[in-house]
């Protein structure tokens, strides 16, 4: 075994020796009265709190603290009640937590997406009260001195409980792109692997090369493999700061390159990017932060934020896409059987109609008196009458450019009639992909298949852009797709009129797209159209464009 693959989910290539972090849970009987396991309980969540508040990484304080939120659920502490209701030593009560925990983790799951990821926040908090009832302490191996960290799954706990500042990268057997893990890596800026299902062959102290952008690990690596490695690496990094400017194609063409940005920190960032502005200014954060919905005044304040940054750039506003991989409790209904295929985006219009007319109206007012070109879009949008309806009520606010996301199938087909309703179109490949290839995109397991990469995706996208076109109209991609700079030359050759991606992608994007002309990216699409496989289409792709 001398590499092993999985996927990357944070660029960058590191070399060191494997460490493995194993959580220690309990095993056997667990005799103790109710009393004991709810004052066992207090403890997990006074822990919790404690690691929020001395952990470094912003973003395992935040998921710290929303352990602690749903250890301290009354309805988990009525669940666990029902099973241990009499004032008594039991035998064994890991049981009935087991049991209690399960009801919690069934409709997690139905939620899917993100909230499905969220199961494991559950377990963490699950084997740490049965940890604390036995009196095993979370033991975990601590890193002492710069190693890779080998997990099964690394939980936030886990991560609360390493010294992260010894981390070179981070290999995870489990987990897709939007796991704790990836989402650690990306924050430290060290490369990740997850969902490497072989990763805990991996022995403890054995060298390693990993290189996050191709998914790999290299075990005991030839000096040749890790310079070549670390070479091509540098030679990325050291391109893609020398470029900079607005996006340009070798002919001098600009092409217009945006950033995906969630809160105000991502608008710093893409300014700091060099962004033409914002392709996709996701809002549901504001709305997952809060236990109700944010007045109007609230949301004003944080988008006023946002176009301060943005003076004299695009921003284009997304109007809420609550529901599946986003779920918001107060919004959402957690019996849907398919969250995915259910009430999301602006579907939220037949169950809460009157949140997005307050949001729409926020968004309006919040650009009053700020100079920059306001675009606001819908997500989820499937019929000719569901763009005509959102784009009369934006007018009707005064919003001068509306537009849609292309994201399902129906949309793309139909684009003709769609965006003939609207300004503009923005194509969102993860959504696309996923339905297209009938894939949930929060599963690792089917990687293979919800990529942007296949075919059928990009057939898909190809006749959205042909009408997009006939129509006149701008039609960008504001999906991962974007910032992969192979898959961005394709998206270009398919007629795709400007890029929006991770702040952090933008720099190589840039470079990559400067070494290229329209001819060569309407080559390598057709390559990739006529391609058999996700895989065959990408590895003709990238031989044709060697970076
Ligand atoms: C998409 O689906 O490609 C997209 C950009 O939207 P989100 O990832 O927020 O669903
Ligand atoms: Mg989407």
């Amino acid at each position: 075994m001398n590499s092993l693959v999985g996927i990357g989910v944070s660029p960058g290539v590191a070399v060191g020796k494997a460490c493995r972090i194993a959580q220690i849970t309990s095993v056997g009987p667990i005799p103790a009265t109710p009393r004991k396991v709810f004052d066992s309980l207090n403890l997990v969540v006074a822990d919790l709190e404690r690691a929020a508040k001395t952990v470094e990484l912003d973003i395992v304080r935040d998921v710290l603290g929303v352990q602690a939120m749903m250890a301290s659920d009354p309805a988990l502490i009525e669940a666990i009640g029902a099973r241990l209701s009499q004032d008594i030593e039991y035998k064994d009560v890991r049981p009935d937590i087991i049991d209690s925990f399960r009801g919690f983790k069934t409709a997690l799951s139905a939620l899917g997406g993100y909230f499905a990821e969220r199961i494991v926040d559950l377990d963490d908090i699950l084997s740490q009260l049965l940890n604390k009832l036995a009196g095993t302490e979370h033991q975990l191996i601590n890193l002492a001195e710069p190693s890779i960290v080998i997990a099964d799954e690394l939980t936030p706990s886990d991560t609360a409980h390493i010294n992260l500042n010894y981390a070179l990268a981070l290999v995870v057997a489990k987990g897709g792109p939007t796991s704790h893990a990836a989402i650690v890596a990306r924050g430290l800026g060290i490369p990740a692997i997850v969902g490497c299902k072989r990763a805990l062959e991996i022995e403890d102290g054995s060298v390693l090369l990993v290189d996050g952008r191709q998914g790999k690990i290299y075990i005991d690596p030839k000096a040749t493999e890790v310079e070549s490695a670390q070479l091509r690496e540098e030679a990325l990094r050291a391109r893609a700061a020398a470029v900079v400017g607005p996006g340009r194609l070798k002919d001098g063409s600009h092409i217009t390159l945006l950033a995906n940005v969630s809160d105000v920190n991502g608008a710093i960032e893409a300014a700091a990017a060099g962004a033409d502005g914002i392709g996709l200014l996701r809002t549901e954060l504001l709305f997952i932060d809060s236990t109700s919905e944010p007045t109007v005044e609230d949301q004003v304040a944080t988008y006023k934020k946002i176009f301060d940054l943005m003076q004299g750039r695009r921003v284009i506003v997304r109007t809420l896409d609550a529901g599946s991989d986003k779920q918001i409790p107060y919004l959402n209904s957690s019996k849907e059987q398919n969250p995915a295929l259910g009430i999301r985006g602006w579907r939220l219009t037949r169950t809460h109609d009157a949140v997005l007319e307050r949001q729409l109206e926020a968004i309006s007012k919040a650009a009053e008196g700020i100079s920059l070109e306001l675009w606001v879009m819908a997500p989820m949008v499937s019929t000719p009458a569901e763009a005509n309806d959102f784009a009369t009520r934006a007018r009707a606010l005064g919003i001068k450019k509306v537009g849609v996301m292309i994201e399902t199938p129906a949309a793309a087909i139909h684009a003709e009639k769609v965006l003939l309703e609207v300004d503009f179109g923005s194509i969102g490949t993860n959504d696309l992909a996923q339905y297209v290839m009938a894939s949930d995109r929060m599963d690792s397991r089917l990687s293979d298949l919800a990529t942007t990469w296949n075919p059928a995706v990009l057939r898909t996208i190809q006749i959205a852009c042909e009408s997009a076109n006939k129509l006149n109209k701008t039609n960008g991609v504001c999906g991962e797709a974007a910032s992969d700079p192979y898959l961005a030359a394709v998206l270009l050759g398919l007629g795709v009129t400007s890029l929006s991606m991770v702040p952090s992608a933008i720099a190589e994007v840039r470079e990559f797209l400067s070494t290229l002309d329209l001819a060569t990216c309407v080559e390598v699409a057709t390559l990739a159209l006529n391609a058999d496989s996700a895989q065959e289409a990408e590895s003709l792709v990238k031989e044709n464009l060697q970076r």
